[in-house]
């Protein structure tokens, strides 16, 4: 076709167009502004921690106040059937930020790094020029700590402070939402130009349960929902920044839970341990730009990991190939137009039991039906049976069932990457046999953290009498009696917790602390040395070994320890002074002087190095500088 062809084409197809895009765009509430209708939307997911389903307003539940969740239910989508694939915060917000199950993003526990070849929300938005930021209310998802990688295409990130002046939880561990909506509100209002990509978390109804007044009085006899109401006036000053700021009108706004609680269904008093519904069904809300399909109610069932690939197709944004969710959209059209939409089965996973040496378990829930997979498999039938009390499994007639929801695991199993010691998990403990003592070890962290040493210890010794052989519970009780400073308690209890459990590197190096702490240096040295067999990079368990060869007069293994520790970390005055004091035991002091003169040059007032360093001059007969070196100490120790 000629050039001016092709330009008469175009406009042709163009004047046939425009009515037809205006009329679109007018029958489906998008675009009134023309202005508006070339940028693209502001996002804002707000995920609401521990937040049940059946406790909010919109869902039902009469005994909390939700109006903000009510108010953008009723501008938005809910969607009734909504599941997480985790119970655990960071797995879970990690699938919610990527598209992708837990076991394919693998960040399964707490502190293992997101790898780069997942590509999260922050970043694919960000690629496509938005402004990104993320205000978090829990130190569990910081990302220089416990949730590394979490961070990646965010432009800011809402971490804590790396050394926090205070002992209570408050600024510590945890924010309140309104302190995380107020940071959120300080850095828009320096980041005005869009479209922003902004991630704001409500910690609140996490246990402990302690919202504040006036939300601490009027729920006094259910906290929890105390703390889910605090939570929802946190959301809703923040809708109201939103559409202060003009930006409300024009965005998608998500607002979901991470996972669900326990509330002692199951006898689990939190969450994490296992899958059921109590944990795993979650509010999902979406409001679209122009409140298109506002009110709208979607009942099938859907899944955390579908609101990346929602999020993307309203952006217009390309998804990565490979999500494992898939986007909501099709099922409102569906919805409106009647026609019946394909099941989305949820793949629900949790290796938290692993934590304390348990069965890690799987769960596929289908519309009707929920399979789970463990040492003793459960199967129920959600419709006569919601709060899965009749576990099936064993029951004749349900052996089709059994075997069809088997085939489907294997399925799910089959795209997913496989687990690491599958073949080991198989003859660890249950964890239905062990909740009662999770619920007490989740109450001894608790109280751990809050300073209430007395409180913490009786939950663990209570722990202990259930289950004499948690190697966890005898750790965590072991590092209670060593931070109290009851050292030959201590070490009685790790070595306790290193017999049934010697690969644990971290409880064989608290052991050596211990036993180093009551003078034990033969107890060290071995707690020390089996400890760096599991993991050879600890720098603090070399260090502590080197001291421990000095103590036992064995100079020649205390310089290899402190010489594979500056291997680690040349900088490390301890290491560095123990080098000299091995090299001084064995009567090299030149060795020692050439440890000590560079480094008490860099450390000017270092007294012990000073005294070192007159040791080894000593040593060599140079008597002046010996002298000069002594006086050196003396003046740093005075100041
Ligand atoms: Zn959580």
């Amino acid at each position: 076709m000629p050039r001016t062809a092709i330009i008469k084409f175009v406009h042709a197809i163009n004047r046939l167009a425009r009515p037809l895009f205006c009329l679109l765009a007018v029958i489906s509430g998008w675009g009134q502004n023309p202005a508006r209708q070339k940028s693209p939307p502001d996002v804002f997911l707000i995920t609401i921690d521990t937040l049940r389903a059946d406790h909010v307003g919109c869902y039902g539940y009469r005994n909390v106040e939700t109006p903000a969740l009510d108010a953008l239910a009723a501008g938005g989508v809910r969607f009734t059937r909504a599941f997480t694939h985790s119970p655990i915060t960071n797995t879970s917000h990690i699938t919610i930020l990527t598209g992708l199950l837990p076991s394919v993003h693998g960040v399964t526990d707490f502190g293992v790094p997101l790898a780069p070849e997942h590509a999260t929300a922050a970043e694919l938005l960000k690629q496509r020029g938005y402004h990104t930021a993320a205000f978090i209310g829990a130190v569990i998802l910081d990302s220089k700590s416990l949730a590394p990688g979490l961070d990646r295409g965010f432009d800011f990130y809402d971490n804590f402070p790396a050394k926090a002046n205070t002992k209570e939880r408050w600024g510590r561990v945890e924010r309140r939402g309104m302190t995380v909506v107020e940071h959120a509100e300080a850095w828009f209002d320096k980041h005005r130009s869009g479209p922003h990509f902004v991630w704001v978390h409500l910690y609140d109804p996490h246990d402990p349960y302690e919202p504040p007044p006036p939300y601490s009085e009027k729920y006094k006899d259910h906290l929890y929902d105390g703390e889910i109401s605090y939570a929802d006036s946190a959301l809703a000053r923040w809708i109201a920044f939103l559409k202060k700021a003009g930006v409300y009108d024009n965005s998608i706004i998500v607002v979901t839970g991470d996972h669900g609680e326990g509330l002692g269904e199951h006898k689990e008093e939190t969450h994490g341990l296992f899958l059921y519904d109590s944990t795993l069904h979650v509010p999902l809300i979406v409001k679209l730009p122009r409140a298109a399909h506002h009110g709208l109610v979607i009942e099938a069932q859907v899944r955390t990991s579908d609101i990346l690939p929602t999020i993307l197709s309203v952006a217009g944004v390309t998804a990565p190939a490979d999500l494992n969710g898939e986007s909501l959209l099709p099922l409102l059209a569906a919805k409106q137009s009647g026609a019946p939409a394909p099941e989305r089965a949820l793949f629900g996973e949790t290796d938290y039991p692993l934590r304390w040496g348990w069965a890690p378990l799987r769960a596929l829930r289908s519309e009707n039906t929920k399979w789970i997979e463990a040492p003793r498999p459960e199967l129920y039938d959600l419709v006569s049976d919601p709060k899965e009390l009749k576990d099936l499994y064993s029951s004749s007639a349900d052996k089709e069932k059994v075997q069809t929801m088997q085939a489907e695991m294997a399925n799910w199993k089959a795209k997913v990457p496989p687990a690491n010691d599958a073949k080991a998990a198989e003859d660890l403990p249950d964890p239905k046999d062990k909740v009662e003592v999770q619920n007490l070890l989740h109450n001894a962290m608790l109280a751990a953290d809050d300073n209430r040493t007395a409180d913490a210890r009786q939950s663990l010794e209570k722990a202990l009498e259930l289950d004499p052989k948690t190697p966890a519970v005898l750790r965590q009780l072991g590092e209670l009696e060593l931070a109290a400073g009851e050292f030959s308690t201590a070490a009685h209890h790790l070595k306790r917790a290193c017999e049934l459990h010697p690969e644990d590197s971290t409880a064989a190096f608290e052991l050596g602390e211990a036993m180093e702490k009551s003078g034990d240096w033969a107890g060290a040295r071995d707690a020390l040395e089996s400890s760096l067999k599991f993991a050879p990079s600890q720098l603090p368990a070399r260090v502590l070994l080197g001291r421990a060869y000095l103590q036992l007069k064995d100079p020649k293994n205390a310089a290899d320890q402190f010489e594979a520790a500056l291997l680690v970390d040349s900088g490390n005055s301890d290491a560095r002074l123990g080098l000299a004091e091995a090299h001084i035991q064995q009567s090299d002091f030149t060795g020692a002087v050439s440890d000590l003169e560079g480094f008490t040059k860099a450390h000017s007032q270092n007294a012990e190095a000073l005294r070192l360093l007159a040791r080894a001059y000593r040593g060599l007969g140079k008597e002046q500088e010996a002298r000069l070196a002594e006086a050196k100490a003396a003046a740093a120790e005075r100041k």
